[in-house]
């Protein structure tokens, strides 16, 4: 199945998350029936990273959004692990400093993304600024209802500038992130993630669907897509976002760069060096 097709949303489409199934795991029975697939699949991205950093030329912005416990730092464990550090950026965005917060939202955002031959994931990013902002009422609704035509332009100006985007929401049920708080607090190595505030938002479950299913209709372009992913199952959640991620960066056909020396005349060379060596030997 092509996840690309079936998780995309398509613009201007009004999505009901209650309709998608956060359980979703496709034909697979568990992890360990999808566990070769996603291993191909990280191969597969491994590779295509490294043909983007070579080649120079675009950049890929991945945005993260989710529900605290949505699995956002497992995503990028698992994209991110299977890339070369170098060539990648991770960004995480916090309720903004007060030198942020004296810029406009997307100050601090622009500069984030990296530059030609780099993978970016944001996690957490400039939607944001139309999701905690709007559901805690901390700016007027004209001013976070005119951020979608910002956020849309904002993006147009990167894809035009040869960085391509692909945003995901990962999409989990109020009783998968309540059993996911439960281990946290029974795991001595994930208590340090448990937030105050990760129960303050849950009691704004339903605001925040609202306000995610007003990005995804106001904010999934063909240049810059959402995806909304069945994520209750983390394998299920980390094979479906590597298989889109493959099949996106696949279809840009990346090729090497052509060397920049004439081979036949550093062939010479080298075998010039290696009688040499020899010699001396
Ligand atoms: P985890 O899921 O592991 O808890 P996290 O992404 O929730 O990680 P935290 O430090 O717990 O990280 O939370 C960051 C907080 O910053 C979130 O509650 C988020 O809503 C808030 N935040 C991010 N951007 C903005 C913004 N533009 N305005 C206000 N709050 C923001
Ligand atoms: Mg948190």
């Amino acid at each position: 199945m092509r996840y690309s097709k079936r998780f995309r949303v398509r613009p201007g489409h009004k999505v009901k998350l209650a309709d998608i199934d956060p359980g979703f795991h496709s034909t697979h029975e568990d992890e360990a029936a999808a566990k070769g697939e996603i291993v191909t699949n990280q191969e597969k991205l491994r590779a295509l990273q490294y043909r983007m950093y070579s080649e120079n030329k675009r950049s890929l912005l991945i945005c993260l959004q989710a529900m605290d416990a949505g699995g956002k730092d497992g995503t990028i464990q698992h994209v991110m692990g299977a890339m070369n550090p170098q060539g990648c950026l991770v960004q995480a965005f916090k309720t903004p400093s007060a030198e942020e917060a004296a810029h406009d939202f997307l100050w601090r955002v622009h500069k984030a993304v990296g530059g030609k031959g780099t993978v970016t994931v944001f996690n957490r990013s400039h939607y944001e600024d139309v999701l905690v902002v709007r559901v805690h009422k901390l700016v007027r609704k004209g001013v976070w209802s005119g951020r979608y035509d910002h956020i849309n332009d904002f993006e147009k100006e990167l894809t035009d500038s040869g960085t391509h985007i692909l945003k995901f929401f990962l999409h989990i049920s109020k009783e998968e992130q309540l059993f996911r708080f439960k281990e946290r607090l029974n795991d001595p190595t994930k208590q340090w993630k448990i937030s105050e505030s990760d129960y303050l938002e849950r009691e704004f479950w339903d605001d925040y669907m609202k306000a995610y299913e007003d990005v995804l209709r106001e904010c999934s372009t063909d240049a810059a897509p959402w995806f909304v992913i069945p994520s209750n199952h983390k394998w299920f959640r980390n094979l479906a976002v590597s298989q889109i991620l493959v099949e996106y960066l696949e279809a840009l056909k990346m090729e090497f760069p052509k060397p920049t020396v004439d081979l036949k005349q550093i062939g010479r060379r080298y075998h010039r060096a290696e009688k040499d060596a020899h010699r001396h030997r």
